[in-house]
């Protein structure tokens, strides 16, 4: 059996090599388009990969993802992260999974999963093309043949091709898989920080609010966790999961939104005016500026108490209705204008792509094309960061590699 992986990435490096573990006899090559491959692995996490998440959960593990989360649960009672971790220990990367869940090679280094993939396919003995971007793919019969986009066609004629060539930033590098029959979902960035050149905020650039609520006013949307401001806006996992969820809405807002934070992730203000009754009784003849609620970082607090005009040497005791009103409303309630986005650069991934409709996730082969498959970012499936979206590439790879 000749078996053609399209893309030298993650996605592609795993579904060649689970081929050859499945079928030992078959003849595998994978064409990269460009001169190098795994490069986003090289450069994920800072260098450092991340290669996985450590979650305990399929259901956690599978709200991670905006887009695919329901085909992806099914995907991951076969193939999940324990599967992950697993399948690169006993392979010889050793991992550690960080407090925050974010696992890792323990060598910090991307490099140890390249040399990985490289080893394993060396010992398997897949074949590897640079250099030829596949341009085209014809059907002749249940075979296919390649045809490049440096121009030329694959001398060979293939079995079975899995298809793993990555997000595509634009509709029309999806246009051949379009013309195949398959549904495209236009494709947007996903996993950016918010922009908000009008906002004062940006002076307290470098402050982290440890556990804040966001959400994105006149819609569901809304998320929580770190909030970090930053000299063009704010950023951390909050923004993030907001950005990831909120991708293809925000899109069409042309990223022109405004927020509101809740900078304690308390939702009920009765609560809120609660702890501030608590902390007057306490305090009562303190400076306001002195006595922080939700352990607030000292600069983001004083920004508040001056947003709502409250002075900082007045005393909790001299708060009044009016003024416990108005920290309540700032803590619960407070309003940015986003206009613009920033690629996050730690891990970028794209919305949309080859859409979900078109797929037979049980075996990720294409609903339109037989013996055609599926693997990694180039499916409409992205998650939040945090190793997720590495992890959607080793279990999509992982189905489309038994090529059922
Ligand atoms: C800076 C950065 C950091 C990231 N860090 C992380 C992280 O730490 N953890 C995480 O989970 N995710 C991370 N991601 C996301 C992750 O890298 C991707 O989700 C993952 O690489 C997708 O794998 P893939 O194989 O589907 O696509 P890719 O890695 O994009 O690989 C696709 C390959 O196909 C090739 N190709 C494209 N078209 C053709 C064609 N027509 N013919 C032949 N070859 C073709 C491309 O050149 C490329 O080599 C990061 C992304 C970026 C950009």
């Amino acid at each position: 059996m000749k078996v053609a992986i399209i893309g030298g990435g993650a996605a592609g490096f795993f579904a060649a090599i689970t081929v050859k573990e499945n079928y030992p006899d078959s003849h595998v090559i994978i064409f990269e388009k460009s001169h190098k491959t795994l490069a986003k692995v090289k450069i994920s996490g800072g260098g450092r990969c991340n290669v996985t998440n450590g979650c305990s959960s399929i259901k956690e593990l599978s709200e991670a993802y905006p887009r695919g989360s329901k085909q992806l649960k099914s995907n991951f009672k076969l193939f999940n992260n324990k599967h992950a971790m697993m399948w690169f220990e006993s392979r010889g990367v050793s991992l550690m999974v960080q407090d925050d869940n974010r696992v890792f090679p323990s060598s910090n280094n991307s490099q140890s999963i390249i040399d990985c993939f490289y080893a394993e396919t060396k010992r398997l003995g897949v074949e590897l093309t640079l250099g030829k971007g596949v341009k085209d793919i014809r059907q002749m019969g249940e075979q296919w043949k390649l045809s490049f986009l440096e121009g030329g066609i694959c001398s060979s004629i293939f079995d079975k091709v899995i298809i793993a060539s990555g997000g595509s930033p634009k509709r029309k590098g999806l246009e051949w898989l379009e013309r195949m029959g398959h549904k495209i979902e236009t494709p947007v960035p996903s996993l950016f920080t918010f922009n908000m050149p009008v906002e004062s905020v940006r002076q307290l650039m470098g402050v982290v609010a440890e556990n804040a609520q966001v959400s994105i006013q006149g819609t569901k949307l809304k998320s929580n966790g770190p909030l970090l401001i930053t000299h063009w806006g704010m950023s951390g996992p909050a923004i993030l999961k907001l950005s990831a969820f909120g991708a293809r809405l925000l899109s069409e807002r042309n990223y022109k939104f405004s927020i509101q934070v809740n900078w304690g992730n308390v939702s009920n203000s009765e609560f809120v005016l609660q702890e501030l009754q608590r902390l007057e009784k306490l305090n009562a003849n303190k400076f306001l500026s002195n006595v922080k609620p939700y352990a607030l970082p000292d600069r983001l607090w004083l920004f508040l108490l001056d947003k709502c005009e409250l002075t900082q040497n007045k005393k909790w005791c001299e708060l009044g209705k009016k003024g416990m009103n108005k920290l309540v409303n700032i803590l619960t309630n407070d309003i940015y204008k986003v206009e613009g986005k920033t690629t996050f650069k730690e891990e970028f991934v794209t919305c949309g792509g080859v859409s979900l409709d078109s797929i037979d996730f049980a075996t990720m082969q294409s609903k339109v094309c037989k013996n055609l498959y599926f693997a990694g970012e180039i499916l409409d499936v992205d998650g939040i960061t945090g190793g997720f979206n590495f992890q959607a590439a080793w279990t999509t790879a992982f189905i489309a590699g038994k090529l059922n």
